[in-house]
């Protein structure tokens, strides 16, 4: 029979194994992230923003990039990798790899028709540290020939509290040169109203927890009322995330909000999949709905 301390010992060992397995599947993959853009294994998909207001053959406003990173067969979230690479600072050459990607394709749809397009980034706090960062921001843009107006960098919340000090000089540069600035996942950090003020910033992008049951749920949906109201009379445009159903468009809709995102109008797709759509003509929200609920 087993005594109380062998069970015991026994769930320590069971543990030990489970955590080393761990650890070496988190060395596994911090090795090969670090390799990822030497090897191609990085790629880039668009999700399409719209005017909740335009119909169904209106091109998207804008195209959110979001980096994806196929290793050995498997799809591994930004999630998971993205810290990792942020760690040992190789998220500054896969970043740069990505702005230059995204602004020479987006560039490339606004002549192919999309005159308007605009391309948006997310950045990561070691970026702003970079001190050339703003410089070879330009370099890319000007190679690219895009306008600056036609690109948005994302921060998040916790990439302007963690170092306000040194993030504050930055996006003041970032500013001047003419990109816009948005704010991610609005509502889910620490959502001082402070920032909104302090900040430089044009977009706000309605974290997708707030927009979930704004439609059903009263007071979900006075918060989300209240988050439109302030940002429209700063004159700061808000973009909804996470659009899954037609209940939620409706509501946005009816809240004045119009410009959003979400798997209902469109999931993120490789750039050859939204120069297909280019060229075919955007269908309309009811034939995108169809295929919006599957991720890539
Ligand atoms: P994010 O910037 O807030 O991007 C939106 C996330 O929501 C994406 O997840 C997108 O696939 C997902 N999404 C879009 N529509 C819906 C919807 O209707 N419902 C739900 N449930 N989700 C939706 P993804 O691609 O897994 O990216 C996660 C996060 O990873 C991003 O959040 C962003 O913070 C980060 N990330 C992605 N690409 C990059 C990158 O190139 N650089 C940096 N620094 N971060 C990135
Ligand atoms: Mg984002
Ligand atoms: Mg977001
Ligand atoms: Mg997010």
């Amino acid at each position: 029979l087993f005594s109380a301390k062998d069970a015991g010992k026994a769930r320590f060992k069971r543990y030990n194994r489970v955590m080393q397995e761990h650890s070496r599947w988190r060395l596994d993959i911090e090795s090969a992230a670090l390799q990822a853009l030497k090897r191609d294994e990085f790629s880039i998909v668009y999700q399409p923003v719209f005017d909740l207001r335009q119909g169904p053959d209106a091109p998207p406003v804008a195209v959110e990039a979001l980096l994806r990173w196929r290793h050995n067969g498997d799809s591994i979230p930004p999630r998971a990798f993205i810290p990792v690479l942020e760690e040992s600072g190789e998220i500054i050459p896969v970043s740069y790899w990505v702005i230059e990607q995204v602004c020479h394709q987006v560039r490339s749809w606004q002549l192919d028709g999309w005159h308007h397009l605009i391309g948006s980034v997310n950045l990561s706090v070691p970026q702003l540290r970079e001190p050339d960062f703003a410089r070879r921001l330009q370099q890319i843009i000007v190679e690219a020939g895009l306008a600056p107006d036609k690109l948005v960098l994302e921060l998040t919340e916790s990439m302007l509290i963690n170092q306000s000090d040194n993030a504050l000089p930055v996006v003041r540069e970032l500013v001047a040169m003419g990109v816009q600035v948005a704010l991610d996942d609005f509502g889910t950090g620490y959502s001082s109203l402070g920032y909104l003020n302090r900040f430089p910033l044009q977009i706000i992008k309605l974290d997708r927890t707030f927009l979930k049951h704004a439609h059903q749920d009263e007071q979900q949906g006075a918060i989300c009322r209240a988050i439109i109201r302030l940002c429209d009379s700063l004159g700061l445009a808000v973009v909804a995330e996470g659009i899954e159903h037609d209940e939620q468009l409706g509501f946005l809709v009816g809240e004045q909000c119009y410009l959003g995102q979400g798997y209902l109008l469109s999931k993120p797709q490789p750039a050859a999949a939204i120069t297909q759509w280019l060229h075919n003509g955007v269908r309309g929200p009811a034939a995108r709905s169809k295929e919006a609920r599957i991720e890539t």
